[in-house]
């Protein structure tokens, strides 16, 4: 409480844009698979003292003074997230998911060396090969593709490609795919053309260490994941692997990219992965696929298309081209009501990125606010209805209200 009225008094004008903030987040539907709600445990830890301290280097071999504490504060972290996902090694200085991949290729690759991915607009990541990208610019990537039919992961057309092209590393894991991916398939593909395997488990790492998803770490090379989406924790990173590449992932985050750690969000990711560890948060992750898969159910019944028909993770990507409204426009009329999410785009879309056929629907914020499968219906149907008539400011005023109303029945801050 004091904290807070510390700010008020310092500067009253960001102390009104947080609350602002905070009250946009609780009164709206995040409806964004990326995003969550951490919880106020994580968010103490956060905003602690941690802050204040320079520690490059690594427990016990740092570059500055006064680091004993810091030193058990980041192998808390590491010993539970080790332990979390059955990981050999694992670094938890990455600021974020997109460094946490550059430290990764550059931890086994040189400049110039051919890795394979999934396409961007097939639902891969832009440092998965993307030309503006890192990635792209400074490795060769060879995309894989979607079966067209299925728009699910071709695992034979993936073998016959890497085959062909003989790639360093194989990478797995995804930013918009709504289905299971076959890690072990992957796995075995790698190992036939003596390629790295590497998973970006970014999106589904909440899934993967309760085993509601197959979990990778255990027998991938490399394993990439961001701390903040299903994981539930700071905006942040980690990186796994086999203890034979520990010493080339570590150079590869300090010296190579990244100077001193970010110690307080170090210390608020070992509060996640504590909190992941919990029967409590396995229920959450089983509860997640349930609203997503509620979610989907209701929309197909009020005639919508999902790409691949449905969905077996956290999100879902809905095709708008039978709708009659483009991506952009559909996020943009849902968030006038409220509803937040994001403009995708779908596989072999006809439509440009910036404004593509689709837009992708994420149940872990809601399901982190308590709300099930009914309140997963009753949003399916209030997407439905602001899209329905999206020049309808009267329409999207009374949704809006309901929207109002579901989210006073699920407080959470
Ligand atoms: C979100 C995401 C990232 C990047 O994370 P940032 O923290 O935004 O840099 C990387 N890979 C995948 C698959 C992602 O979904």
């Amino acid at each position: 409480m004091r904290k807070k009225n510390k700010l008020k008094e310092i500067d009253q004008t960001m102390y009104t844009l947080l609350l602002r903030e905070k009250k946009r987040q609780m009164q709206g539907l995040e409806l964004i698979p990326s995003e969550n709600f951490v919880s106020k445990a994580v968010l103490e830890a956060l905003g602690s003292v941690a802050t204040n301290k320079y520690s490059e280097g690594y427990p016990g071999r740092r570059y500055y003074g006064g680091n004993e504490i810091i030193d058990e504060i980041e192998l808390l972290a590491i010993e539970r997230l080790k332990k979390l996902f059955s990981a050999q090694h694992a670094n938890v200085q990455p600021l974020s998911g997109a460094p946490a991949n550059m430290a990764a290729f550059f931890a086994l690759m040189e400049p110039g060396d051919k890795f394979m991915a999934l396409k961007l607009d097939m639902g891969g990541h832009l440092t998965h090969g993307h030309l503006a990208n890192f990635s792209g610019k400074l490795f060769k990537p060879v995309h894989y593709l979607l079966d067209p039919k299925t728009e699910m992961l071709d695992y034979d057309a993936i073998e016959k490609l890497a085959i062909e092209e003989k790639p360093k590393l194989i990478l797995a894991g995804y930013t918009a795919y709504p289905r299971a991916i076959d890690f072990k398939r992957i796995k075995e593909i790698a190992d036939k053309v003596g390629a790295y395997s590497m998973a970006d488990i970014a999106h589904i790492a909440g899934l993967c260490c309760t085993g509601v998803h197959e979990n990778p770490v255990p027998y991938f090379d490399i394993i990439t994941t961001t701390t903040h989406k299903t994981l539930r924790g700071p905006r942040g990173a980690a990186i796994m692997c086999k203890e034979e590449y520990a010493k080339s992932v570590d150079k590869a985050v300090f010296p190579f990219l990244q100077g001193g750690p970010h110690e307080n969000v170090i210390a608020a990711k070992a509060v996640a992965f504590k909190e992941a560890s919990t029967e409590k948060f396995k229920e959450y992750a089983k509860q997640i696929v349930k609203n997503s898969r509620a979610l989907a159910d209701e929309l197909i019944a009020l005639g919508f298309r999902l790409v691949s028909g449905g969905t077996d993770n956290h999100l879902l990507l809905v095709d708008l081209t039978n709708k009659k409204i483009s991506g952009g426009e559909a996020q943009n009329v849902l968030e006038k009501a409220k509803i937040y999410c994001n403009k995708n785009a779908i596989p072999y879309d006809k439509r440009s990125l910036f404004d593509p056929s689709g837009i992708r629907l994420g149940t872990p914020a809601l399901t982190t606010r308590g709300m099930k499968e009914n309140e997963m219906r009753e949003i399916a149907s209030l997407i439905a209805r602001v899209l329905a008539k999206p020049q309808s400011g009267a329409n999207i005023k009374e949704v809006a209200k309901e929207v109002q109303q579901l989210c006073q029945s699920f407080p959470f801050y």
